[in-house]
């Protein structure tokens, strides 16, 4: 299985969100998210909404190599993606507010993954559990100074093709009770 995480940042460093600000900080961030879930097509399928982020998983098992190709050119394409659209929104505004002012901070990073998981039912939601799904989350904390980026683990990226991996650097992150994971981090342009 593979496990994408997609978060926007940029809001909470520049604008305190206050009930002005709010609704349109809020609207902007609804946009953007909805674009991101256009943009990701087959095998990836959003999970659900975290906030300001988006989880999605994909079943990899018929063609490994394949899915993984796919998740990486898909979550790649996104992050350029994602700027032309938050440039697209910031010239579709003349709101003076300071959450319609500040679209152009806002950021997207992404963290993927491979591993096993579990699918739990409650009500009408399914979640994921398991230590991958943690892992996703916490990589979302590390030393990449970047303010956008994708992040791949070595469990991820050993399954592309070492071309796809040349634009990237390693990145060794350490986490308390998970030990040291390596990484990939990809800027795209
Ligand atoms: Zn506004």
């Amino acid at each position: 299985m593979a496990l994408v995480l997609f978060d926007i940042s940029g809001y909470t460093e520049f604008i305190r969100l206050n009930q002005g600000t709010l609704a349109h900080a809020s609207e902007a961030i609804a946009q953007l998210l909805e674009h991101i879930v256009e943009g990701a097509d087959f095998p990836l399928v959003l999970n659900k909404f975290e906030g300001d982020a988006a989880f999605m998983y994909a079943e990899t098992q018929s063609d490994e190599k394949r899915a993984a190709l796919q998740i990486a050119q898909q979550v790649l394409a996104l992050v350029p993606g994602f700027r032309a659209k938050v440039a697209e929104l910031a010239g579709g505004t003349t709101c003076p507010c300071d959450a319609c002012q500040n679209i152009t901070n806002l950021r997207l990073k992404a963290v993927v993954h491979a591993g096993d998981v579990a699918f739990r039912r409650i009500r009408q939601f399914e979640e994921l559990t398991g230590e991958d799904v943690i892992i996703v989350h916490r990589l979302l904390k590390n030393s990449v100074s970047a303010k956008e980026y994708v992040l791949m683990t070595e469990a991820f990226s050993e399954l592309l093709d070492p071309a796809m991996l040349s634009g990237s650097r390693m990145v060794t992150e350490v986490y308390e009770h998970l030990g040291p994971i390596t990484l990939r981090a990809f800027s795209p342009t």
